[in-house]
């Protein structure tokens, strides 16, 4: 799994209240600690789901 957020992110946290190995809030906008994600797929699924402004892009492969 690989994550990205797009350049729309606000900064609301949404996404690291839900899963803080995973996303990190730096200078209002998300960032991605991609070491953590394994083991953390279905929280890293909500955080997207969450995010008010779909900024957090999943691939799978
Ligand atoms: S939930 Fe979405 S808008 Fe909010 S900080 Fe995370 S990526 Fe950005």
């Amino acid at each position: 799994m690989h994550i990205s957020i797009s350049d729309n992110c606000v900064g609301c946290g949404a996404c690291s209240a839900i899963n803080p190995e995973v996303f990190e809030i730096n200078r209002n906008f998300a960032i991605v600690n991609p070491d953590f994600v394994t083991g953390n797929e279905d929280s890293c699924i909500d955080a997207a789901i969450e995010c008010p402004v779909n900024a957090i892009n999943i691939y799978d492969f």
